[in-house]
């Protein structure tokens, strides 16, 4: 069937989360496999894709950059449409980025509906300065049904789990 082979080749990934918490750099790392400190914000919305084989399928995830327009609220629609599957991300040591995530999920799905979906806890290599404990971390992910990673997107830190995790959502779908 047609149509099921092109729904299991492609997948829009949005990335959501305040700003600061690494999303950008995430895209980069997962599909450059570069950590770069002062990444150069992309110009509107963008994309970076890479190619992964999950149960003998291949998938091409599409990962969807803001330009940093989260601090103002302002993502466009564009942005979310025809959105497949995201990430919610927030950061160890931003509590704000904690307590915008069931905002952020919220957005998602009055935008794209109910689509695969993880919890991404950001900067994890900073755990010394985290203003979240681990088990408000856990409870949350527990109350909204995701399933939470904890990243370090510097140290290369659970990032391909992320990815994989939620390309296996998706194929199952
Ligand atoms: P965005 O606004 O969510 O896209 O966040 P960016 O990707 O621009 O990252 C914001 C800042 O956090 C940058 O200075 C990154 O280098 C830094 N950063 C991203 N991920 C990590 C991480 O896992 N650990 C640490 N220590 N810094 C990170
Ligand atoms: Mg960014």
């Amino acid at each position: 069937d047609l149509e099921i082979a092109i729904k299991s080749s492609f997948a829009k990934v949005v990335i959501v989360g305040n700003g600061a918490v690494g999303k950008s750099s995430m895209i980069q790392r997962y599909c450059k496999g570069i950590f770069t400190k002062d990444y150069k914000k992309t110009i509107g919305v963008d994309f970076m894709e890479r190619q992964i084989e999950l149960e003998g399928e291949e998938v091409r995830l599409m990962l969807w950059d803001t330009a940093g327009q989260e601090e103002f609220d302002a993502i466009t629609k564009a942005y979310y449409r025809g959105a497949q599957a995201c990430v919610v991300a927030f950061s160890t040591t931003d509590r704000a980025s904690f307590l915008a995530v069931k905002r952020w999920k919220k957005k998602v799905e009055d935008e794209c509906g109910d689509i695969p979906m993880v919890l991404v806890q950001n900067k994890i290599d900073l755990i010394d300065e985290a203003a979240i404990l681990n088990e408000e971390a856990e409870a949350l992910a527990r109350e909204l049904g995701l399933r939470l990673y904890r990243t370090s997107v510097k140290e290369d830190l659970n990032v391909e789990q992320v990815f994989s995790y939620l390309a296996a959502l998706y194929i199952a779908e």
